[in-house]
């Protein structure tokens, strides 16, 4: 019998007529012969509802007590779908992370999936029940409840699909699949039928949320293909999975991120070991620094800007300042007014003259931009955040045609 993993995201079961629906969808599955595991996420804004209690209560809540509580939204949502399957005739049983073995490192909020322990699962699965678990979190070793990460429902589904050596992985979504940009912002995005992980990867960490990037690169390391389709909608549907080259466009997609903060160090000493002890600090404290510039130096000092993620930073910038006052730098300051647009291509790697065409597209515009980085597939510019979504529309409309 095949054994099919399905994960529904937030706005899939954002409230109980839609967690109905999403049941007769998951008995359908079942009934055709298949044994069902469900991966699903917290209702609709819960975890973000969750955090804002956390947060009136303490404005730098503890990491283990937070993971504590952002776990239960995932619990509600497997307890009503659950429910709701028996209610129409059919057994299902929850499954807490801790009770579907997912074990993680103990890095509260941000933790790693070390190992999955399948028995539970698959005992459920011998008694020919439907297994429903919550996503987005696990037990580290020391047996405290962690969560993935924000997104971490898909995670939790691509690690269990590869676990089970599942034959089908499918991501249910409120878009009918992954689009050449954010559907919701620009209308003329088109679907995307196949993508390679490697693209699929780029898009996720530029800000593509339909996916979480971790769980993309884990399904790239242990070859784990996937489905990304619309729960209420039945055509459309991309396949990611390895993909062979194929001479075609450019750039296969564009993506927004306005969540993205900018750390600028003024006056810093010009020598060597400067960037090693900022970056280094920064590293310690797990925080990922994406766009560095460095400005040209003049009379020994010179201008520093990065970016981190939003999330991230309250605690960089504390650890900048600190660095900056032992380094003597002027100021050190902070900006989280910005966005960072990308474009993303497999067909890069043997075109030149990508960027001149990105940059034109912003000048034509009339946006600005703050900094700009590439890499083989893909280049990104910080502009401001309130030009962010006119310039994803006018570089969609410069490259995908
Ligand atoms: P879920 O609750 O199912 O996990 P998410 O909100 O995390 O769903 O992800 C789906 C959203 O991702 C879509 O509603 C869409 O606005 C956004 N998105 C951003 N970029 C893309 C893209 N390139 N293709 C499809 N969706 C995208
Ligand atoms: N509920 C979690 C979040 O909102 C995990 C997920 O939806 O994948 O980030
Ligand atoms: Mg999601």
């Amino acid at each position: 019998m095949p054994v099919i993993v399905q994960k529904y995201g937030g706005s899939s079961v954002a409230d109980t007529e839609k967690i109905k629906r999403v049941a007769e969808k998951i008995v359908n599955t079942y009934k055709n012969g298949n044994k069902v595991v469900v991966v699903v996420s917290a209702m609709g804004k819960s975890t973000d509802n969750l955090i804002n209690l956390a947060k009136q209560v303490h404005d730098s809540p503890p990491t283990r007590e937070m993971d504590l509580l952002l776990s239960t939204g995932e619990i509600v949502s497997v307890a009503l779908l659950c429910m709701a399957i028996e209610k129409l005739g059919y057994e299902a049983e929850g499954l807490p992370g801790f009770l579907a073995g997912i074990r993680t490192d103990s890095t509260h909020t941000k933790a790693r999936i070390r190992a999955i322990d399948t028995r539970r699962i698959l005992e459920e699965l011998k008694k020919g029940k439907i297994v429903v678990i919550a996503g987005f979190q696990g037990i580290s070793m020391e047996e405290n409840i962690t969560t993935l990460g924000r997104g971490g429902s898909d995670l939790t589904a691509i690690a269990i699909a590869g676990a089970l050596k599942a034959d089908i992985c499918e991501i249910y979504t409120d878009v009918p699949g992954v689009f050449t940009a954010d559907p919701n912002i620009v209308p003329d995005a088109r679907i995307i039928p196949v993508i390679s992980y490697q693209e699929m990867l780029e898009m996720a960490s530029t800000g593509a949320k339909v996916m979480q990037s971790r769980a993309v690169e884990f399904a790239q390391k242990y070859h784990i293909p996937f489905v990304v389709k619309s729960t209420f909608i039945d055509s459309g549907g991309t396949m990611v999975t390895e993909v062979d080259f194929k001479e075609g466009a450019v750039v296969s997609s564009v993506t927004l991120d306005e969540k993205q903060a900018k750390i600028t160090f003024f006056n810093v000493p010009d020598k060597p070991g400067i960037a090693a002890r900022i970056f280094g600090a920064l590293g310690e404290a797990s925080i990922n620094v994406d766009v560095i510039v460095q400005n040209v130096s003049t009379s020994g000092y010179t201008d520093l800007s990065f970016t981190v993620n939003i999330s991230d930073l309250e605690k960089a910038f504390e650890i900048s300042k600190t660095i900056g006052a032992e380094l003597g730098c002027k100021s050190v300051t902070s900006d989280n007014d910005i966005a960072k647009i990308t474009v993303i291509g497999l067909g890069m790697m043997n075109h030149p003259g990508v960027a001149a065409r990105m940059f034109k597209a912003l000048a034509e515009s009339n946006i600005n931009i703050e900094m700009i980085s590439t890499s083989e597939i893909k280049i990104s510019c910080i502009v401001r955040k309130q030009d962010g979504q006119k310039a994803l529309k006018a570089v969609h409309k410069e490259f995908i045609k």
